[in-house]
């Protein structure tokens, strides 16, 4: 079991008492025992940085108010510094899709192979089918919403997205091997339109690494969809790598959000910090399990706690 940051800091907090602020001196072991439980929730290590120094901003100087001592002062600025770059500082519409355009409203999908594009695409889909988004504060109502893959490469992809769409009730698009993925983009646009779909989602190739014959068709394929959302799905289990993944697809697309997957395996959720810090977006959802309803919004209060532990 690993030691958790509140265990670590509760350790240190007890050697310091009757202080009434916080300063270089008695926050500095502190400091550098929340640098050790965040590099062990998985944190990258020049997030970390970037974090101890805001919150030693933050914290320096700050008078320590009431029955607290300055463990327990600074752990509540850890804890409110984690929140706001969770995504607490982007209020309360930052986990929200955004669909308001001309339909279909296209989602899409980009990612590493194995990060859970398909499954999400078909969690998503289900969503909003049942109606159960949120639009600036209130659920918008059903979705009419078609489901494509544009993964001309593994074989089983495109079957895998069919299994997972008629689990989820949603209708598919069938797409072929044979096919440039561009002209299956193309295909699908004019299919929703003509038969009304409200939200298009194309699921991607991914590959067990990142390179850039992947990143100029990820590219092409977002020129031609514009799509209204672009979300970078990635596995929470990565935990250190994800910084790197984060950034190669951050800056070969304009992601508009993020979704962290397998959340439910024992990953401390340092990877949600990272991501998040690294592409500068939103955290929009988690998933939770395998299963189609295994989806949820992301909250920035809960993913802090959890990395607290
Ligand atoms: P893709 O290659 O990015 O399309 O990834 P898949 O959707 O095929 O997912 C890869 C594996 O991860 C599959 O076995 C999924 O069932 C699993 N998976 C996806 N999302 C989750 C999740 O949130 N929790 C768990 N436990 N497994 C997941």
């Amino acid at each position: 079991m690993l030691e958790n940051l509140t265990q670590r800091m509760s350790r240190v907090v007890k050697t310091i008492r009757g202080e009434a602020r916080l300063t270089e001196a008695n926050t500095q072991e502190m400091l550098r025992e929340v640098r050790m439980a965040l590099l062990e929730a998985d944190v990258a290590l020049p997030v970390v940085r970037d974090f101890i120094a805001r919150v030693k901003e933050k914290a320096l100087g700050q008078d320590v108010v009431g029955s607290l001592n300055p463990g327990q002062a600074l752990v509540g600025v850890v804890h409110k510094e984690l929140t706001a770059l969770m995504g607490g500082d982007l209020g309360a519409e930052a986990g929200e899709l955004s669909l308001a355009t001309q339909p279909p409203a296209v989602i899409l999908m980009a990612g590493l192979q194995g990060a859970g594009k398909t499954t999400t695409t078909g969690k998503l889909a289900k969503w909003l089918v049942e109606g159960g988004h949120v639009q600036q504060g209130r659920k918008s109502g059903k979705k009419k919403v078609l489901v494509v893959s544009a993964d001309v490469y593994r074989p089983a992809a495109i079957e895998q997205l069919k299994t997972v769409a008629a689990q989820a009730h949603v209708d598919f698009l069938p797409s072929d091997p044979s096919q440039k993925p561009e002209a299956i983009a193309t295909a699908a646009l004019d299919h929703a339109k003509r038969h009304h779909y409200e939200v298009l989602i194309v699921d991607t190739a991914g590959r067990l690494g990142i390179d850039e014959a992947m990143m100029r068709e990820i590219r092409a394929l977002h020129d031609l969809l514009r799509p209204i959302e672009t979300l970078f799905v990635v596995d929470a289990m990565q935990g250190q790598d994800a910084v790197n993944t984060a950034k190669a697809f951050a800056d070969a697309l304009p992601l508009t959000g993020v979704v962290l997957t397998k959340l439910d395996g024992d990953a401390r959720g340092g990877a949600a910090l990272s991501v998040r810090h690294v592409t500068g977006k939103p955290l929009k959802f988690v998933g939770m399990s395998e299963k189609l309803d295994g989806l949820e919004p992301f909250h920035p209060e809960r993913m802090a706690q959890r990395v607290l532990g």
